[in-house]
């Protein structure tokens, strides 16, 4: 796992910036310990190591600063074969990347923290670029850009690509440490907004209509007798019939 190896050069004094690129991954991981399936020869595996100087709780607020980098890259990215396909990217609360409602890409962040005090960030991200195929569990909500458009990409190409615009993002980010210069922007990506989503919640799941992010990344979801703020964490979000 590209998380795994940047946190361990973190820890023996690896700078602020590093990159880790990987062919394959062995222990591909996601969110709450699921596995990110990862073969060899045909995707993007990548983690970004950053040792910034601010709060452990912006932390998680820099998953949809990738969010935003990713989608973008993958957008300008398509827009060069098919104008059509790149339309239909976009970013699904809080941290995949969707095509046409399918998941193209899953970012997971990890922090190692003390109190008040940040040791290092990693952000892993996991592109489907050229799978032709996926194992059953996961195929009705998996996809890759070979699948979506019939091309081949520049692997090496498009890291560049998405590397850039985190640039861009992150300077944004950094002005207020939080996402208020990136909101705009993240909701016109967002493919839960204005629809009715199940919020998974392991205390008490519910429903309500999403009608964006806040500054500090929650999703705002109206449940027709409230307004309620969903921290990304432990949650996931689903559309009422289906994975959007
Ligand atoms: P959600 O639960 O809403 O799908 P998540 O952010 O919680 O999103 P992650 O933890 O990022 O999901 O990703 C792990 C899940 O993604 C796995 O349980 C599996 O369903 C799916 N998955 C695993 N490998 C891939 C892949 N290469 N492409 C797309 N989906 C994958």
């Amino acid at each position: 796992s590209t998380n795994i190896r940047a946190k361990l050069e973190a820890e023996q004094g690896a700078k602020s910036g590093l990159l880790v690129v990987s062919d394959m991954q062995s222990a591909g991981r996601g969110r709450r310990g699921r596995s990110w399936e990862s073969p060899a020869g045909t995707n993007i595996y990548y983690t970004l190591m950053l040792k910034p100087d601010f709060s452990s709780d912006c932390a998680p607020m820099l998953t949809l600063v990738m969010a935003l980098a990713v989608a973008k890259g993958i957008r300008q990215t398509l827009r060069r074969d098919s104008a059509e396909a790149a339309a239909k990217v976009g970013i699904k609360w809080p941290n995949d990347i969707v095509v046409d409602g399918k998941k193209v890409c899953g970012i997971l962040t990890e922090m190692s923290a003390q109190m008040d005090y940040v040791n290092h960030i990693v952000i892993g991200i996991g592109i489907n670029v050229h799978n032709e195929s996926f194992p059953e569990e996961i195929a009705p909500v998996a996809t890759s850009l070979y699948m979506e458009t019939g091309e081949h990409f520049n692997r090496a190409a498009l890291i560049e690509e998405v590397w850039e615009q985190f640039e861009h993002y992150y300077a944004i980010f950094m002005e207020t440490e939080d996402l208020s210069g990136l909101v705009k922007e993240y909701d016109a990506h967002l493919v839960n907004r204005n629809q009715i989503v199940k919020v998974l919640d392991p205390k008490e799941p519910f429903e309500g209509k999403a009608m964006g992010i806040t500054p500090r990344g929650e999703l705002i979801v109206d449940t027709w007798e409230s307004r309620r703020l969903v921290s990304a964490g432990e949650v996931s979000v689903r559309g009422v019939y289906g994975y959007v």
